[in-house]
C-alpha cells in the first residue's frame, strides 16, 4: 500500500492516476481507525477505483488543547488495518502539520450561513473554521471526484455541503450512516478512552435518541427535549451539554414542526473526561 507524507508525492500519485482516467473516492479522517470509518471507505471503494484516505490530527479544529495532546494517534495500526481491506486501491496520506500549514498553523475564517453558530458551534469556538480549512486544503491536494462524510458529524456534513457549494469546489460529497457497536454506541476514535463504567453507562445516549424519536409523532419538540434533560438528571455517569430538535437544512432549533421538513435529534454529552456526540433521524 502506498503511503504518503508530503503533498508533492499525492501530486506524483495523483497525476499518473488522472493519466489513465481512474476515479478518485477520498475518506479525510483523524486516525484511531474503526469500523465506522471503514464503512466510509467501502463506500467509497464501492464507487470509485481507488480511495484516498488521509489521516491528520488537525490542531486548528481543536478548540481544546487538551483534547488535542491526548487524541489518540495510532498510525502504524491505521495502515495495517487498512491494509486487510485492500493494499492496492487504497492510499494513505498521512501528513506532517508543516506539510498541510508550513508555518502558519491558523484557520481561515469562514461564513456557512450560520450552520457553523448552531450546536458544535456554541460550544466548540473556531471548530468549523478549523475543519473548513482543513477540507478545503484537503480537497485542493486530492482533487477528489467524490468525499465521503459520517452522518455521525452530521453538522460538519452539512457544513462540508456548504462550503463545496459557496466555493463551487468541483467533487461530490456523499454522506454516510452512522455506524455504531453492538450496544448502540455510535463508534468514535474517543470511545477508546472511555473509563469501564463510563462505557457500559454510554449506551444510554442512543437508547434515549430512539425514545425521542417514538415521542416525535405525538409530542411537541419543547416537551421531548424537557423528557431528555430530565433523564440525563438521574444519570450519575452521564453529564448532558445539550439537545436539540432541529431542521437538517438550516440546523435551526425548531419551534413548530412542519410535515414538509426533515428534523434530527442532536445530542452532546460529556462521559467523565470524554465528550460524545451522536444523533438520529425523527421523520
Ligand atoms: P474522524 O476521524 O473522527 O474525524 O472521522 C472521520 C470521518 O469518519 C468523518 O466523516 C466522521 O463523520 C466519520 N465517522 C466517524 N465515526 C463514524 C461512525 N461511527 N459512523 C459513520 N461515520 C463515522
Amino acid at each position: 500500500m502506498q503511503v504518503a507524507n508530503t503533498k508533492e508525492h499525492i501530486a506524483n500519485l495523483i497525476l499518473d492516476l488522472r493519466k489513465t482516467n481512474t476515479s478518485i473516492g477520498f475518506v479525510p479522517t483523524m486516525g484511531a481507525l474503526h469500523e465506522g470509518h471503514l464503512s466510509l471507505i467501502n463506500k467509497a471503494l464501492q464507487e470509485n477505483e481507488v480511495v484516498f484516505v488521509s489521516i491528520f490530527v488537525n490542531p486548528t479544529q481543536f478548540e481544546n488543547k487538551k483534547d488535542l495532546k491526548n487524541y489518540p494517534r495510532t498510525l502504524n495500526r491505521d495502515i495495517e488495518l487498512l491494509k486487510t481491506v485492500s493494499k492496492t486501491r487504497i492510499f494513505v496520506y498521512a501528513p506532517s502539520v508543516e506539510d498541510i500549514y508550513i508555518k502558519n498553523v491558523r484557520s481561515i475564517r469562514f461564513n456557512f450561513d450560520g450552520l457553523e453558530n448552531e450546536m458544535e458551534g456554541e460550544f466548540r469556538d473556531g471548530h468549523f473554521d478549523g475543519v473548513g480549512t482543513i477540507v478545503k486544503r484537503l480537497f485542493e491536494i486530492i482533487t477528489p471526484d467524490k468525499a465521503y462524510f459520517g452522518e455521525k458529524d452530521f453538522q460538519q456534513l452539512q457544513i462540508i455541503r456548504k462550503l463545496v457549494e459557496k466555493n463551487n469546489l468541483p467533487v461530490k460529497i456523499i454522506g454516510c450512516k452512522i455506524h455504531r457497536e453492538p450496544s448502540g454506541l455510535a463508534m468514535s476514535s474517543r470511545n477508546e478512552r472511555l473509563s469501564p463504567e463510563h462505557k457500559a453507562a454510554s449506551p444510554f445516549i442512543y437508547k434515549t435518541l430512539q425514545a425521542a424519536k417514538k415521542k416525535f409523532g405525538t409530542k411537541s419538540a419543547t416537551k421531548i427535549t424537557a423528557w431528555v434533560k430530565k433523564q440525563f438528571e438521574n444519570n450519575e455517569l452521564l453529564v448532558l451539554e445539550y439537545f436539540i430538535i432541529a431542521d437538517t437544512d438550516t440546523l435551526k432549533p425548531v419551534k413548530r414542526k412542519s410535515h414538509l421538513k426533515k428534523y434530527r435529534a442532536f445530542i452532546a454529552v460529556h462521559a467523565g473526561e470524554i465528550r460524545l456526540i451522536d444523533n438520529i433521524a425523527l421523520n
